[in-house]
């Protein structure tokens, strides 16, 4: 058996970034746990072990540069290469925009937009060396619609999607593919919050039905990273049961 693929899923203590972490294990790669939230993360790395691959615990702020350069360099010294960054970490502080203050703003941005950048930086300036590499985004839904109500969420996201074009314009000539996924309604703890009348809301414009599953977008995560999707960057991968067509 060769040497295991490495990848890094950012916000992987939980929620969706937990499932993109475990579906890697199972194919194989030896996963990166990065958090904030060291005990969960604690545990997600030990049920990746479990699976018979390799899992490090990374504590890390994305939103700090000293942090995201550190995730990487920790990574490469560990496993000596990486493959794939994903950059998943990402919160919401929903609140109309008349209403919302301006931490609340700078928060959603700091995190979603500038984590996603800060990371990406600091992976692509490894994988730029190694003439290869897999950054895969989590943009959202609300990116693309503009939600009410999440005017800072929103704005992180749609940045989220032309930063994915950027980078995979300027990172192609050295074989690095950068692709976004746009999740719909997942039930995760991030969902469970909303209001009851919102979910319901949500379901009934669902084609498919039914809300989405952390798996349902790690299938997707997965397919963007592997040798299948070699011929595809610079696009976004909507995974909303046809909430968004
Ligand atoms: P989640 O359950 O809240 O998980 C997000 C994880 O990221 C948490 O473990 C969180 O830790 C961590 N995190 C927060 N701030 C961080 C930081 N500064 N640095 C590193 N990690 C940090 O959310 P989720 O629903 O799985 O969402 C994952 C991604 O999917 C997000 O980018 C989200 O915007 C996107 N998304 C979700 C949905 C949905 O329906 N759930 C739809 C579209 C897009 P804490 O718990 O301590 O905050």
């Amino acid at each position: 058996m060769g040497e295991s693929k490495v990848a890094i899923v950012t916000g992987s203590a939980r929620g969706i970034g937990k499932a993109i972490a475990m579906k890697f294990a199972k194919d194989g790669y030896d996963v990166v746990i990065s958090d904030i939230l060291q005990d969960v993360a604690e545990q997600t790395a030990k049920e990746i072990e479990e699976l018979g691959q390799k899992a490090l615990v990374i504590v890390a702020d994305v939103s700090k540069a000293e942090d995201a350069e550190r995730l990487i360099n920790e990574t490469v010294n560990a496993f000596g290469r990486l493959d794939v960054l994903v950059n998943n970490a990402g919160i919401t502080r929903d609140n109309l925009a008349i209403r919302m203050k301006e931490n609340e703003w700078d928060m959603v941005l700091n995190i979603n937009l500038k984590g996603t950048f800060l990371c990406s930086q600091a992976a692509a300036k490894y994988m730029m060396k190694k003439r290869t590499g897999r950054i895969v985004n989590i943009a959202s839904v609300s990116g693309i619609l503009g939600t009410a109500g999440q005017a800072n969420y929103a704005s992180s996201k749609a940045g989220v999607i032309a930063l994915t074009k950027a980078l995979a314009r300027e990172l192609g000539p050295r074989n690095i593919t950068v692709n976004a996924v746009a999740p719909g309604y997942i039930i995760t703890e991030m969902t469970e919050k909303l209001p009851d009348k919102v979910k319901e809301e949500y379901l009934s414009q669902i084609p498919l039905k039914r809300g989405g599953t952390p798996e349902d977008v790690a299938n997707v995560v997965a397919f963007l990273a592997s040798d299948a999707a070699s011929y595809v960057t610079g696009t976004t991968l909507i995974v909303s049961g046809g909430l968004v067509m």
